[in-house]
């Protein structure tokens, strides 16, 4: 079979090749700790569980509108402008079956082969992957420890061309677990303004921060109609495995984004969305409880790393992940990350899984129990101190 030559621009998440080794290693009976898979382990809370069984009871099962349920999207635009001050209807909203198809249909809707595309790096592999896909041309934004992996603005203003179309953010962040600061927000919206660019704005762990209040760069003056908001259910919610995300953008850029769904998709399903819509109109205790829970596991990873030999952990201020930089041990982070899981029975992420800049990190997932987490660092402990001798 012939293939077309634009494949071979398409990448991939590691963490799904990962996940498949340490699967493989358990059906040889080894115990394997899983921390590299991005997922709440928490159960879909009962309430939403409910909603989508009466949902399917009273019949729906059908097609649905492309662009989401009104009465959904009504209610996105509601909680998202009240509680994010983004200036937004239910015709700014449009559903979709997980958060990750909006990259793809921004990307699509907004891009001209050879446009550039600003994105983090280390950062969420799918931004460079769809902009490569598309012939675009994907800039590097480097993310540094030392600066907290804030936006280095210097940089990203040396990178402005007349062929910039869109910068990608997400905060909080995956890999590192930083939040952006108010000030670096404010700053790439004043350069958004001034070079006339569009923000693809990934917001999916925005319920997941630890300290301060989360900032939406669409907030801001002027850049609700620049900025595609990207989130969803799959974090906040522990909704994973349902496939439910959604944007919010511009009233025209949404209407070719649908007829992008009627393309693909045809609609999100339609008892999905109304467990979605329960997700949001119920009473929000079971997302602080794990966002709590979260915390407490953050405070034990990040302790546990900090102790291991040569390794030392920054302190993530949202999502559930910890972005250790393992240079001391003097090992390269691909290799690093496949000895833990063959030798330690470990599952992480290579920082390079990221992109080039994360050489020298490796990724947790800190969505595992608190006795997981502490046996999976002990198992870690004893094999970088035999390793050291
Ligand atoms: N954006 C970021 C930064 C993510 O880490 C993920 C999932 O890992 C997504 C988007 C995709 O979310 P969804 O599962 O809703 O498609």
């Amino acid at each position: 079979m012939r293939f077309a030559q634009r494949l071979s621009r398409l990448g991939t998440e590691t963490a799904f090749e990962v996940l498949a080794r340490a699967q493989a290693l358990e059906a040889q009976g080894k115990r394997v700790i899983h921390l590299e898979i991005g997922e709440p382990d928490f159960d879909t809370p009962q309430y939403i569980r409910k909603a989508a069984a009466d949902a399917l009871e009273a019949g729906f099962t059908h097609y649905g509108p492309s662009a989401g349920l009104p009465e959904f999207r009504g209610l996105i635009a509601e909680q998202w402008s009240r509680d994010r001050a983004i200036p937004c209807d239910a015709d700014n909203v449009i559903v979709t079956p997980g958060a990750k198809p909006i990259m793809f249909f921004a990307m699509l809707a907004l891009l001209e082969e050879g446009d550039e595309v600003l994105y983090p790096n280390p950062g969420f592999p799918i931004y460079e992957s769809v902009a490569n896909f598309l012939n675009a041309r994907a800039i590097p934004l480097v993310l540094r420890e030392q600066n907290g992996f804030d936006l280095d603005l210097q940089e990203l203003e040396s990178k402005l061309t007349s062929r910039t179309r869109l910068l990608v953010l997400n905060s909080p962040h995956n890999p590192t677990g930083a939040v952006l600061k108010p000030e670096t927000v404010q700053a790439v919206a004043a350069l958004a303004r001034k070079h006339d660019f569009h923000i693809l704005s990934d917001e999916i762990y925005a319920r997941i921060q630890y300290e301060g209040r989360h900032l939406s760069i669409a907030s801001l003056p002027g850049m609700a109609e620049r900025t595609i908001v990207l989130d969803g259910f799959s974090k906040t919610y522990a909704m994973t495995g349902w496939r439910l995300g959604f944007g919010i953008m511009e009233k025209q850029l949404a209407k070719h984004v649908a007829r992008l769904m009627t393309n693909s998709n045809s609609c999100t399903a339609t008892f999905v969305q109304k467990a979605g819509h329960a997700a949001l109109a119920g009473g929000q205790a079971e997302v602080h409880a794990m966002v709590e829970e979260f915390r407490v596991r953050r405070g034990v990873i990040v302790d546990g790393l900090n102790a291991l030999p040569g390794v030392s952990c920054f302190m993530p201020r949202g999502a559930f992940y910890a972005f250790p930089n393992i240079t001391g041990t003097g090992m390269k982070s691909g290799e690093l990350a496949k000895l833990m899981l063959e030798e330690a029975g470990v599952a992480c992420l290579s920082g390079t899984a990221f992109g080039a800049a994360g050489e020298g990190y490796l990724r947790f997932s800190y969505a595992n129990s608190t006795e997981n987490i502490r046996t999976a660092l002990t198992w870690l402990g004893e094999y970088l101190s035999v390793r050291a001798k």
